[in-house]
């Protein structure tokens, strides 16, 4: 099934991007076009019922599945994106993390207040960088429909974290 064949694809990498961090390398799913194939189809089934307008990728790689997924739903697909980045004009959310901070952007014009976006990343860890996704689009007067990973660390607790804002939250593999 999709779980086990997520697992056996991703390898973990220890002491990156730091000592101490166990890395999950996602890039051999990649290589693997039905595995790519099946994620996307695993995607669509779990997510069938909910209203989504408009799927919304995290840079970077939640771009990967993202535009797939987006395009499988006939939806658009809008980039979350780091500061800077986004050459239009633009909305901002600044998060903390371990250490320090980071912001994420959205264009304006990325969706229309009222409609429903699915936030979708390749994984989910402390759920710290969703949860900021979820609140800038709120703050633009979207509704967040739900959100994907291809992979969550269950021990590190990021459901707990976002699904308060949206208790739909889909995780092929943990
Ligand atoms: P969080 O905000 O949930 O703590 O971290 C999730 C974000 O960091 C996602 O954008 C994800 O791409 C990235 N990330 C953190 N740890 C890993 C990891 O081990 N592997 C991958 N592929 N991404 C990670």
């Amino acid at each position: 099934m999709i779980e086990q064949q997520i697992k056996t694809a991703i390898r973990d990498i220890p002491d990156f991007p730091k000592p101490g961090i166990v890395f999950k390398d996602i890039t051999p799913i990649l290589k693997d076009p039905q595995l790519c194939v099946n994620i996307v189809d695993a995607f669509v089934e779990k997510l069938k019922g909910i209203r989504i307008d408009a799927v919304a990728g995290i840079e970077s790689r939640g771009f990967l599945f993202g535009l797939t997924l987006a395009t499988r739903l006939g939806v658009p697909f809008v980039p979350v994106r780091k500061a800077g980045k986004l050459p239009f004009t633009i909305k901002q959310k600044a998060y903390k993390l371990e250490y320090g901070t980071a912001t994420i952007e959205l264009h304006t014009d990325a969706f229309e207040p009222g409609q429903h976006v699915l936030i979708h990343d390749d994984l989910l860890a402390t759920g710290g960088t969703a949860l900021a996704a979820s609140e800038l689009i709120q703050e633009m007067g979207g509704v967040v429909a739900g959100f994907s990973f291809v992979v969550g660390l269950g021990f590190l607790n990021g459901k707990e974290r976002i699904s308060p804002v949206c208790d739909r939250v889909v995780v092929l593999a943990e």
